[in-house]
């Protein structure tokens, strides 16, 4: 099942940009089914009850599709990525938080901040929490506690990135995390493709297979230290090839089995 959040374009603009972890008042939660959206009435964990409206895919405009308390990253997570920027490989999953004030929805802009010469795309597969999750034992089942996984872009400011000690500078920019399209529910992530194209052409490429830490792993490694809630996103680390964007740009992230997150790109009005 493919779970979204959206708002029907008949209720006017969507102006969720810069404020895209805000609820929207005219936001729905709703199952996707072929070219229909469903309204839900419930959201996580499990309530899936419909409330009898819909709408034509056509006619809608999809926003981020969690509202998340937080928003964790694991960084350096697929060996040639490691490589690719010079640093050893790590022996034990490296984190960082992005704010949920940089969500953006698909074909919002990410606006390029003019303090920064080089930001990047970073494609990843991103996980959705379903139920509160603390101190998971060391062989617990982490399917439980996941709603599905959707498609998410570490967008970073690379020069910013290198100059700082922490990220929070270089990764916390609003619109620097688009998020969907939907959640899929159903999806086995044990060998799925992440896939990265800028105008098109592929840049990233990778596979679940080749992470250094597993997506189990990693659930219950953070809940170690953090309690995980429902609507929680975890981006799960981005595989080789990452890149620069410019303004005219249009950057895909594709999860196999997900969908395409597609977002332009814009210069930042400063
Ligand atoms: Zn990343």
């Amino acid at each position: 099942m493919k779970l979204c959040r959206l708002q029907p374009l008949a209720l006017g603009p969507v102006t969720s940009g810069r404020r895209g972890a805000e609820f929207h008042p005219a936001a729905h939660f709703a199952a996707i089914e072929g070219d229909t959206a469903y309204a839900l009435e419930g959201w996580l964990p499990r309530a899936r009850r419909q409330t009898g409206q819909s709408w034509p895919l056509a006619e809608v405009r999809l926003l981020p599709p969690v509202l998340p308390s937080k928003i964790v990253c694991v960084g350096r997570n697929y060996r040639e990525h490691i490589a690719e920027l010079k640093h050893p490989t790590p022996v034990e999953p490296l984190i960082f938080l992005k704010p949920p004030s940089s969500l953006i929805g698909p074909e919002e802009p990410i606006l390029l901040p003019g303090i920064s010469q080089r930001v990047d795309y970073e494609g990843e597969l991103a996980l959705v929490i379903a139920k509160t999750c603390s101190r998971l034992a060391d062989n617990e089942n982490i399917a439980p506690y996941l709603l599905g996984a959707t498609c998410v872009n570490d967008v970073t400011a690379r020069d910013i990135q290198d100059a700082d000690v922490q990220f929070t500078r270089a990764k916390g920019f609003d619109t620097f995390c688009p998020l969907g399209p939907a959640i899929e529910t159903e999806l086995d992530l044990s060998d799925v493709s992440v896939e990265t194209f800028v105008n098109g052409a592929r840049r990233q490429s990778g596979r679940t297979t080749q992470m250094i830490f597993s997506l189990d792993v990693i659930i219950r490694w953070i809940s170690r230290m953090m309690t995980l809630l429902p609507g929680d996103v975890i981006a799960t680390g981005t595989p080789s090839g990452v890149g620069p964007l410019a303004a005219g740009d249009v950057v895909e992230v594709v999860v196999g089995g997900v969908g395409t997150l597609r977002n332009p790109v814009a210069a930042r009005e400063e």
